[in-house]
């Protein structure tokens, strides 16, 4: 057997950019160094090129780092609450844990988007944080900038909103898709989450960035390790933000395989959720984990919905060509012959 075919975790087909591994072994010449702690060159050029000022952009090893700093932050009592949706991205879940505080879930609406109205209605004075991942993981929908204005218009000013933008970038043609930038700026209480790891094609090196209003940074700033992003991430992430056309050449090839994708599934049956991200949910109509230990039997690896109600759901990255036709014919012939 070839190779794992690795669709479990949305990482670049294209792989990273040529100009951030040439960066990379730059940096590797002055591996005994410590990196700059405060990230001062990747921050100016996070900030130069979202227009946000140095004070409210954040750095992490990757935004996972950044979603448990923001807990570290933010969590004071076991009485506060930390809300998001059902499924949610499992690090906001082990955010609340570690904080030992309550975690609020609020289901997806029939259409599998974030449920805003429901969300709304979930809202306490003991919200101390808000995790809304637009496009969701791991459906893949999203939810308009609009309805996410109504709702952070009405959150009470202890509760941090955090939009995670994790996909933004396979989303960002889409004219309804919210935007951090704009939303931090208009609200006191927002932050937002980007990475490297996706489109950008760096998961490996582990770099994730926001933006937030000073407060929170000067909050983030007290309970970080001072070397959190690592010198070989800085130097990648500066590079990959100057190669922009790997990023589009990347969405181009991710939107061109996610159509073949999707049509591959439909002809064996099987339906998909309206994705904006990089990856596609379907609906097995049968438990899903048997299916998907077959398929990494078979050298595909996928993914399920562990702990929620979608047990009978796959997600799938979309990959390259090849990887998408051997992932349908794969599916096709366990659902046809196994069971
Ligand atoms: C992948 C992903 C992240 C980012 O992961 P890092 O590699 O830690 O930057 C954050 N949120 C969601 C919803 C994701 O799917």
């Amino acid at each position: 057997m070839g190779p794992l075919t690795r669709l479990a975790h949305n990482e670049n087909p294209l792989g990273a950019s040529p100009k951030a591994i040439e960066a990379i072994r730059r940096a590797a010449v002055s591996a005994s160094m410590y990196p700059d702690p405060s990230g001062y060159e990747l921050k100016s050029a996070i900030g130069e090129r979202f227009g946000v000022g140095l004070d409210n952009v954040i750095l992490g090893n990757g935004s996972a780092d950044l979603i448990q700093l923001l807990g570290l932050a933010l969590i004071s009592s076991d009485e506060d609450e930390v809300l998001v949706s059902d499924p949610c991205y499992p690090r906001y879940r082990v955010t609340a844990r570690v904080g030992r505080c309550r975690l609020v879930q609020v289901p997806l609406n029939a259409n599998m988007k974030h449920d805003l109205p429901a969300l709304m209605n979930a809202v306490s004075e003991r919200t101390r944080i808000v995790f809304l991942d637009v496009p969701h993981s791991p459906t893949g929908t999203i939810v308009s900038a609009e309805s996410v204005r109504a709702l952070v218009a009405r959150l009470p000013p202890r509760a941090a909103f955090v939009l995670d933008e994790a996909y933004r970038e396979f989303a960002a043609g889409d004219s309804l898709l919210p935007d951090s930038v704009e939303l931090f700026r208009e609200f006191g209480s927002v932050v937002g989450l980007r990475t490297f790891s996706k489109a950008y094609g760096l998961a490996g090196v582990r770099l994730g960035y926001g933006f937030c209003p000073a407060w929170v940074a000067r909050a983030i700033e007290e309970v970080r390790e001072p070397f959190n992003v690592n010198a070989i991430a800085q130097a990648a992430g500066i590079a990959a933000l100057g190669d922009q056309e790997h990023v589009e050449r990347t969405v181009a090839l991710t939107h061109r395989n996610m159509a073949r994708l999707i049509e591959g599934l439909n002809a064996i049956g099987l339906n998909t959720t309206s994705s904006k991200a990089n990856f596609v949910l379907t609906n097995l109509k049968r438990p899903a984990a048997p299916v998907a230990q077959e398929l990494r039997a078979r050298g595909i690896a996928t993914r399920t919905v562990e702990g929620s109600r979608l047990q009978e759901y796959l997600r799938i990255s979309v990959g390259t060509e090849q990887q998408v036709e051997a992932v349908v014919s794969e599916l096709d012939d366990i659902l046809r012959f196994c069971n």
